[in-house]
């Protein structure tokens, strides 16, 4: 960290000061303690600051901060604290180093066009950029070596407004630099670092900035710089633009530009994992390196496979980038020579072989140029070997080599910090380190001593913050419109905590059905208004802002939510984000999902819900087909083939299933008032997804199936050209040198 950011947090006294330290590095998000050390400086402060420490230490009063370094209960628990922070930050026995004792001492680069890690940096669309997000946090929390390459998007994704009328608005609202957890980089120099995307022309300039991910630096880029042409500035505007062209540069800037910023960083690393096709380039630019240094063509793009694993999530060929040839010849005119090969056999590599014409094709490259890919989610790796046989056709299809590894959530992120006492107390006594043991099933077998009244009690607590914090912002938003143009029923001030709730909560893309339960208007108006048994739904989700199709389907739900017919038991929350979903995953008593199969490559959402307590109603897909155990939640669509009326089909098997066994389940009290069927449910549910679908899990299978391959290749290679490789982790030092630990006095 320079000292420029310690200049500028001047007014935080310094026994507290490495608050600072904390704020930017999103380990405090995951560990709860930590974040509860912000809010107890000041808890309309930590409120107003959106729960983001970098803006709350920034816009605090000093007396505030002063009071709190002179507490001595305050005090003692930041000593705490900031010792398991700093020794989790230069801990040497992680898992990995255990498992892999002599491994090189290079990290993995990830790359990925989207980041989830945390609200306050609104750098992902959805899915694709949790698993991220939740990948690098686990790497972190393994202690397996990895830097990550991303993004710093001006505009972020949009904040979501919905109109009067239903209609989605997209509102930009610039990220303020100074109030998120990112830092700029400077060279040697100390001046801000900016890095020429190589062989590119028109020329085009990158900056940086890092987040720090516990252990794990994230480098963003940015292009708005006065480097650039206006054009170029703004590049790294926004997420997915709509234009090619801007969307070519883009993923140029993000392969070549990014690859290029870590070697100007001094970063060396063994491998490259690819998060989906949009970081693709940054093989290319491997390969060029190889040649630059006498390697020729192939040799380069052997060595570079070998080091390279390539996720892909993308079920349908509409789904992948696909760049029209002028515009690579636009771009790539002086890069095809530094690659020592022609231009066809250039845009050979991008060939689609069932579509040689239409483009050079990321997906279709990425498989080219590495040697290791994975689908995310057994059924999705099926779907993937079929959709890429023709890249191997000699081979059947189930030999195809495209593997799979099912995608898994950040335990510490999504489970609800409540939740988590609790089972600290019940696996706690048994399985002391059960939070890092918790990809072993055998412990989760301790929720069964969970009783149910503690288990039902928190869970109803998850759910009343839930339908509180929505009331809360209906009762905002009306008042700021003096009781006008706001729709109260549609955004949810009659939610019930006692209802039966729902929860839909995903991006509007139209494979996803939001709409799907609206089928039968009637039998839904039935099932909500049932005057013994009601039932309530909550949407959350924004469409792409170019979706027109998306906000249509988000307009008509909204529509209906506003119809007294649905007695309001049908609510919309505004501006789908981290911090809504976690408040969802947390609160609704079960968690609908209807996309059309094969569509949802995985789906996480649904894993982020059950490890709370939260019950499936999902449709045999992604992660389901391998989640669903017949007594941890329901599930629907296993019917043959898709047929033409497959909506209406769905939807009565919701119906079915909500009429016959989610709702009796929900009110099936006994004396207590608890239903303990509902709770059985709720702890099968806990106990078999919990291990399973975490990104422990995720990130072990990645590691103990691909990461030794990828080293030996790497050092391999490394032991025929020796490079001034930097040793890895980079010492991390504490800013408050012998502080933290010593105990207040
Ligand atoms: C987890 C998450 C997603 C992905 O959910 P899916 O079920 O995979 O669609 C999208 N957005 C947010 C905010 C999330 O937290």
């Amino acid at each position: 960290m320079g000292d420029s950011l310690h200049d500028q947090f001047a007014h935080v006294p310094e026994r507290i000061s490495g608050l600072v330290d904390l704020a930017y590095n999103l380990w405090w998000s995951w560990n709860p303690e930590a974040r509860i050390l912000f809010k107890q400086v000041n808890q309309q402060a930590w409120k107003a600051s959106v729960h983001n420490p970098v803006r709350m230490l920034r816009e605090i009063p000093a007396e505030f901060l002063n009071r709190a370094a002179e507490n001595p209960a305050y005090l003692h628990r930041y000593d705490i604290v900031m010792r398991r922070f700093n020794r989790y930050m230069t801990a040497n026995g992680t898992w990995f180093s255990q498992e892999f004792p002599d491994h090189p001492a290079l990290p993995i680069a990830y790359f990925s066009a989207e980041y989830g890690l945390h609200h306050s940096l609104p750098f992902y669309a959805g899915g694709l950029g949790f698993l991220a997000g939740d990948h690098l946090k686990e790497a972190s929390d393994l202690g397996l070596p990895m830097v990550a390459v991303g993004f710093m998007y001006a505009e972020g994704y949009l904040h979501q407004h919905i109109n009067p009328d239903g209609w989605q608005e997209s509102i930009t609202e610039p990220v303020d630099r100074t109030a998120a957890p990112i830092t700029r980089v400077r060279d040697a120099a100390g001046e801000d670092l900016v890095v020429r995307v190589p062989h590119i022309d028109p020329p085009i300039y990158v900056s940086v900035w890092k987040v720090q991910v516990g252990k794990v630096p994230l480098y963003l880029l940015d292009t708005d710089i006065p480097h650039n042409d206006p054009q170029n500035r703004c590049i790294s505007s926004r997420l997915y633009t709509g234009d090619l062209e801007q969307r070519l540069r883009q993923e140029i800037v993000l392969g070549i530009g990014g690859r290029k910023v870590l070697h100007a960083l001094g970063i060396e690393y063994a491998a490259v994992h690819l998060n989906e096709g949009h970081p693709a380039f940054a093989l290319l630019e491997r390969i060029r390196e190889r040649v630059e240094r006498g390697m020729d063509f192939d040799a380069a793009l052997r060595a570079v496979q070998a080091t390279s694993i390539f996720t892909t999530h993308t079920p349908v060929p509409a789904g992948h980038d696909v760049f029209p040839v002028d515009l690579i010849d636009r771009y790539f005119k002086t890069y095809y020579p530094a690659l020592g090969i022609e231009r066809t056999r250039f845009l050979q590599l991008g060939v689609h072989p069932e579509n040689p014409g239409a483009g050079f094709n990321m997906t279709a490259f990425a498989l080219r140029a590495s040697a290791h890919h994975n689908g995310v989610s057994r059924a999705n790796g099926t779907v993937t070997r079929q959709m890429w046989n023709c890249l191997w056709p000699g081979l059947p299809e189930t030999t195809v080599p495209i593997d799979h590894v099912t995608n898994g959530v950040h335990l510490p992120t999504w489970l609800n910090h409540r939740v988590k006492d609790l089972y600290d107390r019940y696996i706690g006594p048994t399985s002391p380190d059960w939070l890092s043991e918790h990809d072993d099933p055998m412990v989760w077998e301790l929720i069964d001593e969970i009783p149910d009244d503690e288990l039902w009690k928190i869970h109803t607590h998850l759910k009343g913050k839930l339908i509180n914090r929505i009331r809360e912002r209906q009762r905002i938003k009306w008042a700021a419109h003096s009781g006008g143009a706001s729709n109260p029923a549609a955004e949810g001030a009659f939610l019930n905590p006692s209802v039966l709730t729902i929860g839909f909560a995903r991006r509007f893309s139209t494979y996803k059905r939001a709409h799907l339960v609206f089928e039968d208007l009637d039998r839904l108006k039935r099932i909500l208004n049932n005057p013994w048994c009601p039932v309530q739904i909550v949407f959350a989700g924004k469409a792409h802002p170019n979706d027109n199709e998306g906000k249509r389907v988000l307009q008509k739900i909204y529509r209906y939510a506003q119809q007294p017919e649905f007695g309001g038991r049908i609510a919309f929350v505004e501006d789908y984000g981290e911090q809504v979903a976690q408040y969802l995953v947390h609160g609704v008593d079960v968690w609908l999902n209807n996309p059309l199969p094969p569509m949802e490559a995985s789906g996480t959402s649904g894993m982020k819900a059950s490890l709370n307590g939260v019950l499936n109603l999902s449709i045999l897909d992604g992660w389901w087909i391998e989640g669903y155990n017949g007594r941890n939640g329901w599930a629907f669509g296993d019917e043959a083939a898709p047929c033409k009326e497959q909506n209406a089909v769905d939807a009565t098997a919701i119906y079915d299933i909500l009429e016959t066994e989610v709702v009796p389940l929900y009110y099936n009290r006994s004396i207590d008032d608890i239903p303990h069927g509902w709770v059985k449910m709720m702890k099968e549910s806990i106990k078999s997804n919990a291990p399973r679908f975490s990104s422990r899990r995720m990130v072990k299978e990645y590691v103990i199936r691909y990461y030794p391959a990828l080293l030996k290749s790497a050092g391999a290679e490394c032991a025929r050209t020796p490079t001034a490789a930097k040793p890895w982790p980079p010492t991390w030092k504490p800013r408050v040198q012998g502080r933290a630990g010593e105990g207040s006095k």
